[in-house]
């Protein structure tokens, strides 16, 4: 069996999917990878700021609430103050955090790195991802394979692909890392 890499490189963070007031519906909030901090006494507020992608309205995110800057690095710290890009972009790929802040999580843009499959020996693929995404680990496979639907489908229902998590192949999707077997036609 041939092993086999692909990774996943993100292009852009996902985008947050929240009701903006001012176009009175949900729209895409894409992450301005600047953060806004507040200190009030003692404790510091510390927000990543989102902007609408149809009207520009500002949404912040909340980090850290209240906390006392002691507990936080000082290089952290810094970051925050200069707006690190490497920590903005941790904070904006950080899916559990976008929905904890009551947003739902958008696509982001990605590109699939890694050889195509002939398809001439079974393989041993591993998708690999450096943040959990939404993304369908079904639609890697179609796009990169450049599968139908069906042609997908037949390949599960007959075996020949196959997710060693044991997941749902047709739902599952993106966590660190995906292994699965292909066989050879
Ligand atoms: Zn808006």
């Amino acid at each position: 069996m041939q092993k086999l890499t692909w990774d996943i490189q993100y292009l852009s963070p996902p985008p947050a999917i929240k009701y903006c007031k001012k176009c009175g519906k949900k729209t895409e909030h894409l992450c301005s990878g600047l953060f806004r901090i507040n200190a009030q006494r003692k404790y510091l507020d510390i927000w990543l700021i989102y902007k609408c992608s149809d009207c520009d309205s500002t949404w912040n995110m909340t980090i850290y609430s209240r906390i006392n800057p002691k507990s936080i690095a000082p290089e952290m710290l810094e970051g925050f103050y200069s707006n690190n890009g490497a920590l903005a972009k941790r904070y904006a790929m950080d899916t559990e955090l976008i929905r904890n802040n009551g947003a739902e999580v958008g696509f982001p843009k990605y590109k699939i790195l890694g050889a195509n499959i002939n398809f001439n020996t079974p393989i041993e693929l591993h998708i690999k991802s450096s943040y959990p995404s939404r993304l369908k680990v079904s639609s890697l496979l179609r796009e990169k394979m450049n599968l139908s639907q069906t042609a997908f489908e037949q390949m599960i229902i007959s075996g020949s692909i196959r997710i060693t998590s044991g997941l749902d192949l047709k739902k599952c999707r993106l966590q660190a890392d995906a292994i699965l077997i292909i066989d050879s036609l």
